[in-house]
């Protein structure tokens, strides 16, 4: 393995939702038992995506138990705001508070960009792209009196061009949810789903083959979902 395992997860809660991007609070509690029997040595390191307010509510209680911290990816605009991007009949979910986002800071947890609105950065201007990864940066480092270093790419999308602006931008890492970049730049997270079980964990964690063709395969549809965001744009 040649960058440090990363479980990626998005919302835990036992809420209803169209996406598969949610984990129940028994599921997570189980996982968490799990790798904190771990030697450290092969430990995944955990990131949630998309600061969801669960991420507060429901994860970081659970982590605390068994002495853990984690990564969270922010979307600048979106805090104490209910998400606007991947909401549906089920209802929006609300995003972490900035104050929320503080005290996960204050717990050691460490705080990383996911943009200022969770567009695909591949697809935006140099203008727009540089907003997105100056001005989350900026905001956080403010309210939070700390160096903000990695973001993770909404989508996990990123090309030669995205990663130029990221270290222009003062980052130092980033984080793919599809792939790693062959500098070393980009670090790949595997997405922890819905409907894992320890046995896919497992596999996760050990990079078999066929669950890293499993997460492609979905990946996939969030390339879809940004190719119809484009679409409706100009509908
Ligand atoms: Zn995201």
């Amino acid at each position: 393995m040649n960058s440090p395992p990363i479980f990626c997860y998005h919302k835990i809660t036992s809420r209803l939702d169209f996406g598969i991007g949610t984990r129940t609070p028994d599921a997570f509690r189980r996982d968490v038992a799990w790798i904190a029997s771990l030697p450290a040595s092969v430990r995944p390191q955990l990131a949630f995506d998309d600061g969801y307010d669960n991420t507060f509510t429901a994860a970081y209680p659970i982590l605390a138990e068994h002495g853990l911290t984690a990564s969270v990816f922010v979307v600048t605009s979106m805090l104490g705001n209910p998400n606007s991007w991947d909401s549906n009949f089920f209802g929006a979910f609300m995003h972490l508070s900035l104050s929320q986002v503080k005290a996960l800071s204050s717990a050691g947890w460490h705080i990383g960009s996911h943009g200022v609105t969770h567009r695909a950065l591949t697809t935006l201007s140099n203008t727009d792209l540089r907003r997105e990864l100056l001005d989350s940066r900026q905001f956080l480092e403010d309210a939070l009196g700390k160096a903000i270093t990695q973001l993770s790419f909404p989508f996990g999308m990123f090309d030669a061009r995205v990663i130029d602006e990221c270290r222009s931008a003062g980052y130092t890492s980033a984080l793919s949810i599809r792939c790693a970049s062959s500098d070393g730049f980009v670090l790949r997270s595997k997405a922890v789903y819905r409907f894992d079980s320890p046995a896919q964990l497992r596999a996760k964690l050990a990079d078999a083959p066929a669950e890293l063709w499993r997460l492609r395969v979905i990946n996939s549809f969030s390339g879809l979902t940004v190719a119809m965001h484009q679409l409706t744009r100009y509908a």
